[in-house]
This record gives C-alpha cells, structure tokens and sequence, in this order.
C-alpha cells in the first residue's frame, strides 16, 4: 500500500532515521532533507503529501521553510520543536503548520498526527470510536488516551488492538474467550488463555496510559469494557 510521501526535514540523522522507519513500516515512502535548503528542494522536485518540518535546521530554519511552503501552496506541515518559545512564535505568526509536536516525541504519535493531519485533508472526520476516555480510531489503526487536553497515543500491538476495537464496537456487552479468539485472534494456536495474555498486556497499557479498569474480566465467561 502507498500512504503517500513523506517529506522529514530534520538534521539529526538518528531521529530522522526512526521517524522514517515508523513511516515506512506504516506504508508511506520516505525522503529526508537534512537542512533547510535541501528540504526546499525536494519540495519541489518531490511533492510530497506531508512535510515533518523541524524548527531548527542548518541554511534556513523551519520558520523561513514554512512561510516558503505556504507561499508555494497548501502541503500540510507538521513542526517538531524541543522549544515552547518556538511553540509561542508559531501561534504568534499564524504561518499556517496544521499540527506540531514536540521533541522529544514518541514516533508512533508522530505517524498518527500525520495520518490524522491527511485524512483531515482528504475527506473530513476520522472513524473513530468513543468509551468515556478511551478513543479508537478504526481507519488509522491507532488508540487514544484522551485524559488530559492531549490526546495520548496507546502503543498496542495488532492482536491487543484488535481486542480493544472488537470490545470498544458493543461496549458492556460481555465477549466469551471463544469469540474473541476467533475473530481478533485467528492466527493464533486457538487456546483461549492466549487471550488471557494480551488482555492482560492490554489492561497493563490501558492503566499506564492513566485508564485503569477499562477492561473487565467476567467470570466464567470472558471480558467487556467497563461502564464509563
Ligand atoms: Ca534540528
């Protein structure tokens, strides 16, 4: 599959070298500029859907790279920055980023704002799936935290967010291990303990990501989320 071109400004090779594997394994083609000037360049060769622009680059910083995007026209850019000041400066200029984050950042949050960032482009709201302050996003393949006034990404792995999609669709309804076995499971060796072991994993993720209780174990029978 091709999510589309990635365009990552950044001059620290190790960062932009993560970032880049993250986006790749995600299905997106990746070209990295290592300072303002190549980054300008590739813009134009390259016409890239998304542009990750970090602020502090060699030649020209991604103040003057931004204002020359929007200049050229509409590419969707999402600024990286270690500063808040540079944070103050952004909203004070309104040059027009559509998203920032800032360093050190998780990559995996990186991708979904950048997904978030395309669909919003392509055709307005996500498919996203709401219990209390637990998100999924179904399309984006990505769950959410929303405690605070951020969303957090949940870093799961496919079978526990199979599992959490599967339960999120009916939430209190009580799935037996069987069920959730065949449909969130099928590759699996079929013992439905194995599902014991990543709805534990998820219920770990869940309480560190501050939603505690969010998975309920019934007795004799198997697992639903819990009452918001
Ligand atoms: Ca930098």
């Amino acid at each position: 599959m091709d999510g589309g071109l990635i365009l990552i400004a950044e001059d620290e090779p190790e960062i932009a070298s993560l970032l880049q594997a993250y986006f790749e394994r995600e299905g997106f083609r990746v070209v990295v500029a290592a300072d303002g000037e190549i980054a300008l360049q590739h813009h134009l060769m390259l016409r890239p859907d998304l542009v990750i622009l970090d602020i502090k680059l060699p030649c020209r910083d991604g103040f003057e790279v931004l204002s020359e995007l929007r200049r050229r026209g509409d590419t969707p850019v999402i600024m990286a920055t270690a500063l808040a000041e540079d944070l103050d400066k952004l909203s004070g200029l309104r040059l027009g980023a559509d998203d920032y984050v800032v360093k050190p950042y998780n990559p995996l949050e990186v991708v979904a704002r950048a997904k978030a960032v395309l669909r919003r482009g392509r055709n307005g709201s996500p498919q996203a799936l709401r219990h209390d302050s637990l998100e999924v996003d179904l399309s984006l393949h990505v769950a959410y935290a929303v405690t605070g006034p951020e969303k957090v990404v949940i870093d799961l792995t496919l079978s526990e967010f199979r599992l959490l999609s599967h339960l999120i669709r009916t939430p209190l309804k009580v799935f037996s291990r069987a069920e959730l076995l065949d449909t969130c499971l099928p590759e699996s060796d079929a013992l439905e303990r194995t599902v014991d072991s990543h709805v534990s994993n998820l219920r770990r993720k869940l309480e560190k990501a501050g939603l505690p209780g969010y998975v309920i174990g019934v007795r004799g029978v198997g697992y639903r989320l819990s009452r918001p």
